[in-house]
C-alpha cells in the first residue's frame, strides 16, 4: 500500500491540552481509503480508563487506542465524546481521528505496575479498535501481546474484519487467560447497511469473522446492535439476521435496540429525514421520553430474538450440537410486501 504523507503539522498547546497529550501531530494520507480524513497522533498520558460507577456497562476497565471512528455509523452513541475535543459530533467524528500512538507501551507499563490487579479489560466499547485506521497504525498487536504476556483477561467488540489479522495473537492469549470476542451485526439488509454504516465491512464479512474464530476454536458472540425501529425490526428481518448469525457459528446473540443520545440523535434524525422521511414522526413518538425506546418495545424485540436464537440453536444449551439453520429467505423483491408488526403500527 502506498502511504503519501501530505501534511504533518504540530499544533498548539491548547490543542494538546484538549487531546490529553503532550503533543499532537496531524497527518493526512492521499490514498482512496483515507481521503478526507485527518489523523491526530498523540502520545497519551494514560490508556487504561475506569468506567464511571454510574455506568450501565458490565465492565470496569477499558482501553481505547482511538477517538472518533471511520466506520461512520450514523447512530453511533460515541459521537458526543468528540464534542469534548471541540470537534463536531457529525462529520468530524467520522473523519478527525485521534490516534494514541503510544497505547501499547502505556498498557504494558500499567500491566506491570504492582498496583494493577489483573482485572478484565474491555476494548471496542467506546469506538472500534479495528476501524480502518488500525490497518495503518497497527496498535492492536502490541496491545494484545501485552495482555497475553501478562495473562490479563480481556474482551474485544468490533465491526472490523481487520481483527482476523490478529487471530493468532488472540488465540495465543486465549491459551493463558480468559478472552472474549464479539462482533456487532445488527441486521443483514445490504441496502440499510450501505446508508447507515457506510464505513464498515458488510454484515456478511463480519459474520466471516465469527466463522473464522469458531474455526480456530475461539467462541465468538454477536451483539445484534442496534436493532433499528421500523427498519430492521420486522419479524422477517429479525429472523433472517438471527438465521445468518446462527449459520456463522456464533456462541450467543444479544439484541440491543437503538438508543439515541445527544450527539447521535441529531445526526441520525437528519439521516432519517434524508433516507426515510415518512418515519420521522414515528421516531419522534417512539423516542419522545428520551434516549431509549419504551421498555415494552425493547422487551418485544428481545423476546423475538431470544425465541429465534432458541429455534436456530444458539446459546449455551446448544453447545456442541448441530445447528438447525434453514437456507436464507427469498430476496426482498421476491417477498410479499412488508407490514410493520401489529404493536408497532400504534406509533
Ligand atoms: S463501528 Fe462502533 S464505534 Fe465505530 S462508528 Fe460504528 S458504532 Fe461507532
Amino acid at each position: 500500500m502506498r502511504w503519501d504523507h501530505l501534511a504533518e503539522n504540530p499544533v498548539t498547546a491548547r490543542d494538546a491540552a484538549l487531546f490529553g497529550a503532550e503533543a499532537v501531530t496531524t497527518r493526512t494520507f492521499d490514498t482512496p481509503e483515507f481521503r478526507g480524513m485527518t489523523f491526530h497522533e498523540i502520545r497519551a498520558r494514560s490508556i487504561v480508563n475506569r468506567v464511571p460507577g454510574a455506568s450501565r456497562m458490565p465492565f470496569e476497565w477499558t482501553v481505547n487506542p482511538y477517538r472518533g471512528c471511520t466506520h461512520a455509523c450514523v447512530y453511533c452513541f460515541a459521537r458526543r465524546t468528540h464534542s469534548y475535543l471541540d470537534l463536531d459530533t457529525g462529520h468530524d467524528f467520522d473523519s478527525q481521528i485521534v490516534v494514541k500512538v503510544n497505547a501499547p507501551e502505556l498498557l504494558r507499563r500499567r500491566l506491570a505496575s504492582p498496583r494493577w490487579r489483573g482485572e478484565h479489560i474491555a476494548m471496542g466499547t467506546n469506538v472500534d479498535c479495528y476501524q480502518r485506521a488500525e490497518g495503518r497504525y497497527r496498535l492492536m498487536p502490541g496491545i494484545i501481546a501485552a495482555l497475553r504476556d501478562h495473562a490479563n483477561p480481556f474482551s474485544i467488540l468490533t465491526k472490523g474484519t481487520l481483527i482476523l489479522r490478529d487471530l493468532d495473537l488472540v488465540r495465543q492469549a486465549a491459551e493463558v487467560t480468559e478472552v472474549g470476542v464479539s462482533v456487532s451485526v445488527g441486521f443483514t439488509d445490504p441496502e440499510l447497511w450501505r446508508t447507515v454504516e457506510p464505513g464498515t465491512p458488510a454484515p456478511e464479512r463480519r459474520l466471516d469473522v465469527v466463522r473464522a474464530f469458531a474455526g480456530h476454536g475461539i467462541g465468538c458472540g454477536v451483539l445484534m446492535a442496534p436493532v433499528l425501529p421500523f427498519l430492521s425490526d420486522h419479524p422477517d428481518r429479525l429472523r433472517e439476521t438471527v438465521r445468518a448469525i446462527a449459520a456463522a457459528g456464533a456462541t450467543s446473540v444479544t439484541p440491543l435496540v437503538l438508543h439515541l443520545r445527544p450527539g447521535a440523535r441529531e445526526w441520525y434524525m437528519a439521516w432519517l429525514e434524508r433516507h426515510h422521511p415518512h418515519l420521522v414522526r414515528r421516531y419522534e413518538r417512539l423516542y419522545a421520553e428520551g434516549a431509549y425506546a419504551p421498555k415494552w418495545y425493547q422487551r418485544q424485540v428481545t423476546r423475538q430474538v431470544h425465541e429465534l436464537a432458541e429455534e436456530f440453536g444458539i446459546g449455551p444449551r446448544h453447545a456442541g450440537l448441530p445447528r438447525r439453520t434453514p437456507p436464507p429467505a427469498p430476496a426482498p423483491a421476491e417477498r410479499a410486501p412488508q407490514t410493520a408488526p401489529t404493536q408497532l403500527t400504534l406509533l
